[in-house]
């Protein structure tokens, strides 16, 4: 016996992996096409997180009596929806990168 992870869809349809089972579900919505913008995952990288960590070269610079040096450091993202498939992994059109002089974006690809 080994223990086995399936991953049900609203339609009780089984799979064996969480982006098979999402794919299927956005399908079920009538979104057909996965989205340009995350593949699939729904997500995308959102602001940075920063910290607040000591500059350890810049603090030894500063002699063993100075005071400790901060300095801002980016250690991840959040991860936020996608703004270009509203979290959803898929869309129900074709969507093509869009790069005008001002306007960068995603429309729906004209049929
Ligand atoms: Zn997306």
């Amino acid at each position: 016996m080994r223990e086995q992870t399936v991953f049900l869809a609203h339609d009780d349809t089984p799979f064996s992996t969480a982006f098979e089972c999402k794919q299927h579900e956005a399908k079920l919505a009538g979104k057909t096409y996965i989205c340009p913008a995350c593949e699939g995952k729904a997500t995308e990288h959102g602001d940075d997180i920063v910290e607040s960590r000591e500059d350890e070269d810049a603090t030894a610079w500063g002699g063993q009596f100075a005071s400790p040096v901060y300095r801002d450091v980016v250690v991840g993202h959040k991860v936020v929806p996608c703004s270009v498939c509203d979290g959803y992994g898929w869309t129900d059109h074709q969507k093509i990168p869009v790069t005008k002089q001002v306007r960068t974006g995603w429309a729906d690809v004209q049929s």
